[in-house]
Order: C-alpha cells, then structure tokens, then sequence
C-alpha cells in the first residue's frame, strides 16, 4: 500500500524528521483559507499514489489566497497518468539551499535493507544512477542487527555532506531506517531532503508498506484514507473490490480473497450501522475504480441491516452505467429480508464468507483468462 505524501509526511513527523508547515484542501475554498491563515507563499501539491507529479504538472506555486484559490482550481480534477486530484497539499514555500535524495528500500537480490543517499537530490534518481553512479552511496544494512549512529554518520560522510552536516544528516538517516523498520515498509523515501535555514527538512516523503503485512498496521492503514468522512477506502495493487462492514471483517475478507488467490483492488470499511445510502456510496466509489474487476462485498449484519444492504446494492446497481460482477455474503440482522430482496432482484448471494472469496476469486479469473 501506498501512502498519499501528507500522510507519509505525518508519519515521518511523529519520528522526528522535519516537515514543512502544510495542510490538505479538498477545495480552491479551503486552499485559499490555508494559505490566509500561513500568510506566506505557498507550494500547492496534487495529493496522488502515481509517481513523477512534479514533471507531469502536479505542483504548482501561489502567492496569495487568490491566486492560491485558481492553482487549486485548476489542480483539482486535473488526471495525472490516469488518477485524478482530489485533494492538495498546501505548503509553506520554502528557500531551497541545496537538495538531497535520502531512501531505505530492500534490496530483492541480497534481500537486505539497503539506504541510498546522495547529495544530487530532487532529481530522478533513476536517470542519476545511469549519469552519476558515483553519487549514489549504498549501504546495506543487516536487519538481524542493530543499525547504529555512527553507522549513519559514516553514510552522511561518504556522501560528502560536509563536516558541519554530518552529525545532522546521519540523524535523519538513523530516523528515517526506524521509520522504514517499524512500517513493515517497501520504501521509505525522501527526495528531496531539502536545507533550509532552519536545517534539513523533507520537502517530499514516499512511504509504501507490505500489503501482506498490513494486519500489523491497521491504525497506519485508517490513516490512508482516501476520504474525509463515511468510510474508510485504501487503495490496493489488485483487482477485486473488498468491501466489509468493520476493520476486522474487512481485513479478513482481503485475507480470503489472498487465500483463494485472488489480490484485493480495496480495503473499504463502511464502518458499523451503514445505511442504504452508504452502501450505495461505497459500490459508486469501486465502480468508477479504474483497475476494478470483481466486487466482493463482505457483510456481517449486527447494526447494520441485511435489509439496507441489500436495497443499496440494487440502487447502486441500477445507476451504474458500468457492468461489473458483483459477490455479497450477506447474514445477520434481518438476513431473510435482505436475501428476499436480492433474489427478486436476481442477484446472487452467498452465506459463507469463504464460498463467497472464491467465487470472487473464479470470476476474476474467468475474466482475465477469456
Ligand atoms: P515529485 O515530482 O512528485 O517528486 O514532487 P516533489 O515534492 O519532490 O517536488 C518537486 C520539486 O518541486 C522539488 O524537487 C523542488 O525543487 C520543488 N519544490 C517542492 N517544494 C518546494 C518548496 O517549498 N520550495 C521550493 N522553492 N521548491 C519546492
Ligand atoms: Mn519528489
């Protein structure tokens, strides 16, 4: 799972790295609030999970609310490689004295840690690495061992950082490899790490962690939201929709499509007591998801009712202008009212959980094969 930059910036906060002063706007209303409350000039930041943002036109400058409100206007909604903005981060602008590449990532081959850094930052570290080899520092690290200060200090030195900045450029790095360790990440990346008068600061944060270890991160996961309120929706790599009604069943449901060999598109909990209307909001957002084959729509009725989840299905269904194969398991509170419905409507359901994943699993797999 990917995680939206302010939220990996959030993250990278709490363990001490530096961010700049930003706050995220859903509107050109709110991006002109923020920016009249800051007061300052202000970076405002297309908020996607695709890489390359800056190059494709994702990020933009403003000087003041006004001009802050048209940037936000026109970002929003704007599509960059296929995701569209939804929202922004308005940040402070920052002076720039030097740009820095700082990641730790694993190494597939050695299957260690490996911390990169280079003093050439803000760059495409890909194109550095076939122009400038030279000017990336590796560092393996053992993960059965400690990773110690003085090892840090040894990278920022390698890197030719300067005797004045070694000590706080070994700092970051130190923190950044505890970031990356207590994630469970992929990737933990900071390009650029800016100086600034006020020292080193992440301009820009990457955070990416195992979907397989995500059972672990439930609090790091609900901090992904997509959306502000109603529920929780995470993006995944697959393409079968997991919709659940709590985090639990909804991570259980993702581990039962997993087991079945299928790879979950969602993580999407419509949280407790959903009404008609949240189910039919949750079915509209998976169905305009792009990568989307199969929807497994996971539900447990205790407040919420079989009854409400059914009608939301049929509402959501019927004013969709896209087909797309839908699985429900669907028990609990009123089920025989809510299974009535679904069959004169003439959609399937299922009463086990695991029945109902492998069906999942079946279609997505008769789709892609035909
Ligand atoms: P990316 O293209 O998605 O990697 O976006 P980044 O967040 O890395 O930003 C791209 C570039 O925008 C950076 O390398 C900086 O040169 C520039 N940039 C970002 N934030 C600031 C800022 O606060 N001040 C200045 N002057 N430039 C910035
Ligand atoms: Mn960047």
């Amino acid at each position: 799972m990917k995680f939206y930059e302010y939220n990996a910036k959030k993250i990278f906060k709490k363990a001490g790295i530096n961010i700049p002063e930003g706050h995220v706007a859903y509107s050109p209303e709110e991006a002109m609030e923020i920016v009249n409350e800051m007061g300052s000039s202000v970076v405002i930041k297309s908020q996607v999970l695709v890489g390359g943002r800056g190059k494709a036109g994702g990020i933009k400058f403003a000087d003041d609310p006004g001009e802050a409100f048209e940037v936000a206007q026109e970002l929003l909604n704007f599509e960059i490689k296929g995701e569209k903005v939804k929202h922004l981060l308005v940040e402070q602008k920052v002076n720039i004295k030097k740009e820095y590449y700082l990641s730790v990532s694993i190494d597939r081959t050695n299957k260690k840690p490996i911390i990169m850094a280079s003093i050439e930052g803000g760059v495409d570290i890909e194109q550095l690495a076939i122009d400038d080899p030279d000017k990336i520092i590796k560092h393996h690290v053992n993960p059965l061992e400690m990773f110690l200060p003085y090892e840090a200090r040894e990278i920022a030195r390698r890197m030719d950082v300067g005797s004045n900045m070694i000590s706080a450029m070994g700092d970051i790095i130190l923190k950044l490899y505890d970031v990356f360790k207590r994630s469970d990440a992929q990737t933990a990346e900071i390009n650029p790490l800016i100086l600034t008068d006020e020292g080193l600061i992440a301009a820009d944060a990457k955070l990416e962690i195992e979907d397989d270890s995500l059972f672990r991160h439930k609090a790091l996961m609900e901090a992904n939201n997509f959306k502000k309120k109603d529920f929780a929706f995470v993006k995944l790599d697959g393409d079968i929709a997991v919709i659940g009604n709590g985090a639990g069943l909804t991570l259980t449901g993702m581990d039962m499509i997993k087991l079945k060999g299928g790879e979950p598109a969602t993580f999407l909990d419509i949280g407790g007591g959903a009404s008609e209307n949240t189910i039919k909001k949750a079915l509209n957002l998976v169905l305009i998801y792009a990568p989307v084959k199969v929807v497994f729509l996971n539900v447990l009725g205790g407040i919420t009712r079989a009854d409400d989840v059914a009608k939301g299905v049929i509402h959501a269904l019927n004013s969709s202008k896209r087909k797309i194969n839908i699985v429900i398991r669907l028990t609990g509170t009123n089920e025989e009212e809510g299974q009535k419905i679904l069959e004169d409507a003439g959609i399937p359901f299922e009463i086990s959980m695991e029945k109902a994943a492998e069906k999942a699993v079946a279609i997505r797999n008769s789709l892609v094969s035909s």
